[in-house]
């Protein structure tokens, strides 16, 4: 695997890329890989002549610093999975190469209510660090596909958004959650939960899961309520559970049969802050 964290030596690199002709599919990560990142990576590999993998703790998303702190960083054992996984370049930048002094990152965005609701609410200037990111990686890279998480669904909506608005050429491909055989989707700060909390983690999806089952009998409004009555019994401190339209990303009032509601969820166990989600329906497969 080519390692590059200077951004004029990938793209020395990208120049033979292009001349040859070959197509990129790049994963951004923050490191601390686990099998759901390897899962992309996967995706990544079916996708394209070239995998790129970067790794970069992001300081602009992070709007807690004892998280931005605490984020596990174990790169000797994250360069070794990306290598046994068949990642053809690795692009581990420092924060300097990402925002050089004097770099204008400035875009004139508009996302609506997509970055306001769920995560935008409760982690201020959060996304705001994800699309500044996101949009300088995929300068540097250059890729033909970029491939996200179903996990981070209001970040992969708000993503695609500004692919669009800034009618950039790569193509977005969602992966669906990956999870432990208990359910608890796979996370970095997973290895952050205490012996003692984690027979309650696996709570979370079993919630999302009752949600779903509870769709025919109880409104949107009653599965809300008593998700979030359950979460807390269970040892929880939720912050939102909410049923929002897979487009809009807007709270579902009542059943229709044009939405897509999704149960997203984020709650902390102890000092750890889990999200997941659910998609309620059925997705339609075009022929
Ligand atoms: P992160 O390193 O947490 O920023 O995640 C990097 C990418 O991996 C993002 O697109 C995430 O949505 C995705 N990801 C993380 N965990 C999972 C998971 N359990 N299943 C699917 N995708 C995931």
């Amino acid at each position: 695997m080519e390692v590059y964290t200077m951004v004029s030596s990938y793209q020395n690199r990208l120049t033979t890329i292009k001349d040859q002709d070959k197509s990129i599919a790049f994963v951004p990560t923050m490191g601390a890989l686990h099998s759901g990142h390897l899962e992309l990576m996967k995706t990544a590999r079916g996708k394209a002549d070239l995998v790129v993998a970067s790794i970069f703790v992001n300081p602009t998303q992070f709007n807690e610093e004892s998280d931005l702190v605490n984020y596990p960083k174990p790169l000797d054992h994250d360069i070794h999975l990306l290598e046994n996984n068949q990642v053809d370049i690795l692009f581990l930048p420092t924060t300097t190469e990402v925002y050089p002094p004097g770099i204008d990152l400035s875009m004139q965005l508009n996302f609506g209510n997509l970055t306001t609701v769920m995560e935008g609410e409760h982690r201020p200037g959060h996304f705001e660090g994800v699309v500044m990111v996101v949009h300088r990686l995929l300068d540097i890279i250059q890729p033909d596909y970029l491939i996200m998480g179903q996990k981070d669904l209001q970040q992969m909506t708000i993503i695609q958004s500004m692919i669009q608005q800034l009618d950039l050429s790569v193509a977005l491909v969602g992966h669906s959650i990956v999870r432990e055989a208990s359910g608890l989707a796979r996370s970095s700060r997973n290895t952050r939960i205490s012996d003692e909390l984690r027979p309650t983690a696996p709570i979370l999806y079993k919630t999302l899961q009752w949600a779903s089952e509870s769709k025919p009998r109880l409104s949107p409004e009653e599965i809300t309520t008593t998700a979030m009555q359950r979460l807390k019994e269970a040892g929880f401190v939720p912050e939102y559970f909410t049923i929002a339209d897979a487009d809009s990303l807007m709270p579902i009032q009542h059943w229709r049969e044009t939405d897509k509601p999704v149960a997203c969820v984020a709650a902390w166990l102890g000092d750890v802050r889990l999200i997941d989600n659910m998609r309620l329906y059925e997705a339609r497969v075009d022929a």
